[in-house]
């Protein structure tokens, strides 16, 4: 009796044994980086974790119901963490064509019970590099102001628009129906002399096709940014660590100097995203509006230095228009549009921003009111709150500022009718009917 339960035990012990080395874990593949087109010879990085190693791994593209094997694993590996690079694309699978593919990575863990791992993905076969064609206008620049450019895309491709330095500028087909399309780009206030700008079309890999512009930069004289000093008080720094650190504690002036850099990048990168909060048509008619009867205390892309003391503590570009009216004005929409942000913003303060339609977007800032929402559509000139100096200002007024795909451009530009005209008008269709 003894001798059987002691037999039992063993037998449970060795299966408890075997069942920890079954629960041997199943590989993980991993593609470094993620392929999503494949061209003539597109270099494939594939990482696989085993930890007793690998069996065998491969990697197949299936395209219209057929699967082509593309690489196989030459010998077992024994290792726990394997990359193995190849090649795939048209130039060793011919049959590829233009389109739609899947691309599976397959690996299999040396361990008894085998485990199987795959990665799966969508991949589009580009055989041969898109072409781009781009109208032949002149296309005058200057910095911070914008343009529009007019082009093709032949073949196929990822994505395309219009860059300029590192700044990307989305394409839009062309919004009245006819073949091409259009980029609205801005020249930044702060691109380096020298960069032209291009109509590219990427299609996978990090690989791109561009096309120049015909483009004469200035035309006429650049407009001169502004350089002046704003003296800053006590009261003023106070005013500002009270509404935007109040729990904060430490020097009040490294403390304004954190906000006036840290915070002020932050919502510019919040503005910046809303980029992508756009309405792919044109949401407005008519030239834009500068709120009525405001006097500019200070305009787009100058420079200040902040002076405490007698001594320069900090130095910021302000991308905007300061307009003043009297105390708690009526803010008025500068143009038809969606209003995409209706809250506070940092140094902004209570702010609304309106999206206009293909990433151009107004910002209004410092309100002491909001009366809208998001999602509100609103009218050229209709009041959405009322001024005031919330954030980052010493007296009531709005910051009116502009953005185009994420990129804050003077906006002095698109309240002219003429240069609308000009840039706009005479290349797309803005509102439905020819102009
Ligand atoms: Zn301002």
């Amino acid at each position: 009796m003894r001798k059987i339960f002691l037999l039992i035990v063993v037998v449970v012990l060795l299966f408890a044994g075997v069942f920890r080395i079954r629960r041997s874990p199943r590989p993980v593949v991993e593609l470094r980086p993620v392929i999503t087109a494949v061209g003539q010879t597109t270099p494939v990085s594939v990482r696989v974790l085993a930890p007793s190693g690998v069996r065998k791994a491969s990697a197949v593209i299936e395209q219209n119901g057929a699967r082509y094997q593309v690489w196989d694993l030459a010998q077992p590996s024994t290792v726990a963490d394997n990359t193995w690079n190849f090649n795939v694309g048209v130039s060793t699978t011919p049959q590829l064509k233009d389109g739609k593919a899947r691309l599976i990575v397959e690996a299999t863990s040396n361990q008894w019970p085998h485990k199987e791992a795959q990665w799966e993905g969508d991949v589009t076969v580009v055989t041969r590099p898109p072409t781009v064609s781009v109208d032949s206008d002149q296309h005058y620049l200057y910095l911070g102001m914008a343009d529009l450019v007019t082009f093709d895309v032949s073949g196929t491709y990822e994505q395309a628009g219009v860059r300029v330095g590192d700044q990307t500028f989305r394409a839009w087909p062309m919004p009245d129906g006819k073949p091409g399309m259009f980029s609205l780009f801005a020249y930044a206030w702060n691109t380096p002399g020298g960069t032209a700008p291009l109509v590219y079309a990427s299609f996978g890999g990090g690989s791109q096709v561009t096309s120049p512009m015909v483009y004469q930069f200035p035309k006429k004289e650049q407009p001169k940014y502004t350089v002046h000093d704003l003296q800053l008080d006590d009261h003023f720094i106070q005013k500002v660590l009270g509404e935007l650190d109040p729990m904060g504690t430490g020097d009040p002036v490294a403390r304004f100097v954190k906000i006036n850099n840290e915070m002020r990048k932050a919502n510019n990168k919040t503005l910046s995203d809303l980029r992508f909060k756009t309405a792919e048509k044109f949401l407005w008619t008519e030239p834009f509006l500068r709120q009525s009867g405001a006097k500019a205390e200070a305009t787009f892309a100058d420079t200040r230095n902040y002076i405490y003391q007698g001594k320069k503590i900090d130095q910021q570009v302000h991308l905007g228009y300061d307009l003043a009216v009297t105390q708690h004005v009526g803010v008025q929409a500068s143009n038809d549009g969606k209003v995409i942000w209706a809250a506070p913003l940092g140094i902004y303060g209570n702010c609304i921003v309106v999206d206009h339609g293909y990433g151009l977007q107004t910002i209004y800032g410092h309100l002491s009111r909001i009366d809208v929402h998001e999602g509100d559509m609103v009218k050229r000139g209709q009041v959405m709150g009322l001024s005031g100096m919330t954030g980052m200002a010493g007296g009531d007024h709005i910051h009116f500022s502009m953005q185009l795909d994420g990129v804050q451009i003077d906006p002095k530009e698109w309240w002219d009718p003429h240069w609308i005209k000009d840039h706009i008008e005479k290349r797309v269709e803005v509102g439905g009917s020819a102009k």
